[in-house]
């Protein structure tokens, strides 16, 4: 095999391992006999002692493991965790750093190439090949070590996080079986409930190991999962026939014979009895089978174990959907997933939700917004999360730091509910503010808007006493169907929300799919999906879908006259006068040929492009309005997925570049003479809220739960102080300056946001 085939072996392998322990020997073993190395060991940091350990190792004696431990700066592999760059040395006994082990049997040894592995900028570990002749590792083979350990890191996080799950949960009586994971705090608030997995995942490897009291059960349970696979099989046979050479079709009787008793069946009904579950025990099988046909000489044979895989996976399918109809949901459910999307949220009684926890997607992703409006703490980007593990514990989700607790100390538990009960405290007292009026100490009036979609969260939007709806997302009762709703079902929907804010105006943004806002009946595949087929794009070439959505906004608002009509994306002016265009021929049609008794509504577009940026006086003529999207400004003018929690760090819209836009946009609306808001999710950061002000923005619309506390900041400044504070923070260098400035200058004044700030 050459080096790009190893490495693919390597990265498959791994992937496909259940175990911390087993992912670290498969890339000892591996990497030792790509390299022809006669050692090959890896370290790893231990939190517990702050020391590089031996966890792994193959060529040097199996009993030093989890001895050898090391500081950082400590020996040769304490310098390359101290530098974070690989140390590759012909003799190695001579350099100052050398410490020498007489357990582990490194003393013959000279040669010496050690790699850190790096996730996050952490140093989890190093990697280290050794070799008994003077031998200098060739620069390729340097690069080849730095490559595995940048592909392997985050496996080898992962793995790390769910082996101390599972440690710990081995652990003694008594003991404290406390995980915490840690990722992106996305909607304030703390929810402890048990863990629900979104959709069970088909994935061998996530599957944990777990045992049964009642084997005969679970044996049943496979027995009939391979029946169903088995007959799935005949059935493909069948239908295949002469499409199919006979050669090719005899593989499903290869297939089929598989599964019988004498074949893996019969294996997996051993490792049953032995005690481990149905699903667990394929799991585990499959995934032995899968390994040894990837590592066959022969490539057609090698080939096989992707249907030896997909085999499992179709068995472990049926195992699934068994398990799924097992069991009530919990009273209290925190919904967890792998990338979860609001389309889980059609699978659970969202009334019964108290948290949310998705490894991948960041604060700004569409599943995080929708979270906020419903109120719910959420966790987003918690990549190392072991989620299949996690099934039915009780989780923690502390929508405030961004962690995840599983099976916390009582002390723990208990601080958590005392800090749920400190939240109720202060949003009923912010509830007493209500009705006050947004002004500021030196008599500014401010409009506060609320960002709505969904049905269940118009209670709290009315209670919040928002002026207006600013945003309300017609794509979220889109995504919450299985096809496209028809135009009177649109009208029941808009009419709804209308007839429940009127006489307060509602601002419809017509349909806003693509990017991560995908529809479950219209999925869009595409590399770059932010900078592709989003938005007003897809209306313009869909006219007939375009059409019917502003037709069922027009009859809805029949009446009531407390429609308006805003288009997202907007990039070009073209796309703009072909849209109002569009409307417009709507409006006629309805009042001229059908005879409804309409006004035409304000109709306005979203300022979230940076070429919308430059042509804000050109929009804002042909426009009554216009709102800023500061959640795609952001994204695409720091060139920052706002969905990738790799990069949530660098998403920040309090840099200095997005408040230099926004002040442009600002004066360009005030040209022009034409009304502005910002809607995207920086209007509901209380801090940001300030900033805005300071900007010279008077209409602010967020997400309910957001509003009574950037109000209670707000009555509590100046304009004239916020207009100071934004002159000095447009000059900071960067984010994380102004952010700090502005909670500086704040700090006075924010007594009941100082929870939302820990
Ligand atoms: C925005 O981009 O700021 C916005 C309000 O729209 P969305 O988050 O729905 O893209
Ligand atoms: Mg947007």
């Amino acid at each position: 095999m050459n080096i790009l085939d190893s490495l693919k072996t390597i990265f498959q392998e791994v992937n496909a391992a259940r175990s911390l322990p087993e992912v670290l020997t498969i890339i000892v073993t591996e990497v030792q006999a790509a390299m022809n190395a006669e050692v090959c060991s890896v370290y790893l940091f231990d939190e517990t002692d702050s020391r590089y350990v031996l966890m792994a190792t193959k060529g040097l004696r199996q009993e030093s493991i989890g001895k050898v431990r090391l500081q950082m700066g400590e020996g040769l592999v304490g310098l390359v965790a101290a530098k974070e760059e690989p140390l590759n040395l012909q003799n190695a006994d001579k350099h100052p750093n050398f410490v020498f082990f007489e357990e582990i049997g490194e003393d013959i040894y000279h040669s010496f190439l050690g790699v850190p592995i790096i996730h996050h900028r952490k140093v989890l570990g190093v990697l280290v090949l050794q070799q008994q002749t003077e031998r200098r590792f060739a620069t390729e083979e340097e690069a080849f070590m730095v490559t595995v350990c940048a592909q392997l890191s985050g496996a080898i996080a992962h793995a790390e996080a769910t082996g101390a799950l599972s440690k710990l949960a081995s652990a003694g009586r008594g003991k404290s079986k406390e995980a915490i994971f840690h990722g992106i705090a996305s909607s304030p608030g703390v929810g402890i409930g048990r863990a629900v997995l979104a959709q069970q995942t088909m994935d061998l490897a996530s599957v944990p190991e777990r045992y049964t009291e009642n084997p005969e059960a679970e044996v049943a349970v496979f027995r009939e999962a391979l029946k169903s696979v088995k007959q799935d099989m005949r059935d493909l046979g069948v239908g295949l026939e002469g499409k199919l050479s006979s050669e090719e079709l005899a593989l499903f009787n290869v297939y089929i014979s598989m599964l019988d008793d004498d074949s893996l069946g019969g294996e997996v009904i051993n490792a049953i009895q032995m005690g481990q579950t149905a699903q667990s025990a394929w799991s585990s099988v499959i995934l032995k089978h899968v390994r040894t046909f990837r590592h066959m000489e022969d490539p057609y044979l090698r080939e096989r174990a992707s249907d030896v895989e997909g085999l499992g996976k179709r068995v472990l399918g049926y195992l699934q959907q068994t398990s799924e109809k097992k069991g009530p949901l919990p009273k209290r459910i925190v919904l967890i997933g792998e990338d979860l999307s609001a389309t889980a949220l059609a699978d659970i009684p969202v009334e019964r939700l108290v948290g949310i926890v998705s490894l991948k997607g960041a604060s700004n992703s569409h599943m995080a917004i929708v979270a906020r409006a419903l109120g719910i703490p959420t966790v987003m980007g918690a990549l190392d999360m072991p989620c299949a593990e996690l099934e039915g514990k009780e989780l923690i989700v502390d929508g405030f730091s961004g962690n995840v607790i599983s099976q916390a100390t009582r002390t723990l538990k208990r601080d958590y509910v005392q800090r749920q009960r400190e939240e109720q405290i202060i949003i009923k007292d912010l509830q007493k503010l209500r009705d006050v009026p947004c002004k500021t100490t030196d008599g500014f009036d401010f409009a506060l808007w609320v960002n709505t979609g969904l049905r269940n969260d118009n209670v709290q939007s009315l209670r919040s006493g928002a002026a207006a709806v600013g945003l309300f997302r017609t794509e979220i009762p889109f995504i919450l169907r299985s096809s496209f709703p028809t135009e009177d079902e649109q009208v029941a929907v808009y009419r709804e929300h209308l007839e429940t804010f009127a006489p307060r105006p509602v601002t419809m943004r017509t349909l806003d799919i693509g990017g991560d806002k995908d529809l479950p009946y219209f999925p869009i595949e595409e590399e770059n999906p932010f900078l592709g087929w989003r938005g007003i794009r897809i209306s313009l070439d869909h006219p007939e879908i375009f059409l019917v959505q502003i037709r069922a906004l027009l009859r809805a608002s029949e009446g009531l006259n407390n429609l308006k009509i805003m288009l997202p994306m907007i990039s070009n002016l073209s796309e703009l006068d072909a849209a109002l265009a569009l409307i417009h021929r709507a409006y006629r049609e309805l009042t001229e040929e059908e005879n409804y008794n309409l006004k035409l509504p304000p109709l306005g577009a979203m300022i979230e492009v940076p070429a919308a940026v430059y042509q804000v006086k050109e929009i804002g003529r042909r426009v009554d309005f216009m709102s800023v999207g500061t959640n795609d400004l952001t994204q695409y003018l720091l060139a920052v997925d706002r969905n990738n929690p790799r990069v949530a760090e660098i998403y920040d819209s309090l840099h200095p570049s997005v408040l230099r836009a926004l002040k442009s946009i600002q004066e360009q609306a005030i040209s022009v003479d034409c009304e502005l808001s910002v809607c995207g999710e920086m209007a509901g950061d209380p801090v940001s809220a300030v900033v805005l002000m300071g900007l010279g923005y008077k209409n602010l619309s967020m997400s309910a739960s957001s509003l009574l506390r950037v109000k209670s900041l707000m009555l509590k400044v100046s304009r004239e102080m916020a207009e100071d504070w934004v002159d000095e923070a447009l000059c900071l260098s960067d984010a994380a300056s102004v952010g700090r400035f502005m909670s500086k200058a704040l700090a006075p004044f924010a007594l009941n946001q100082s929870k939302l700030a820990s």
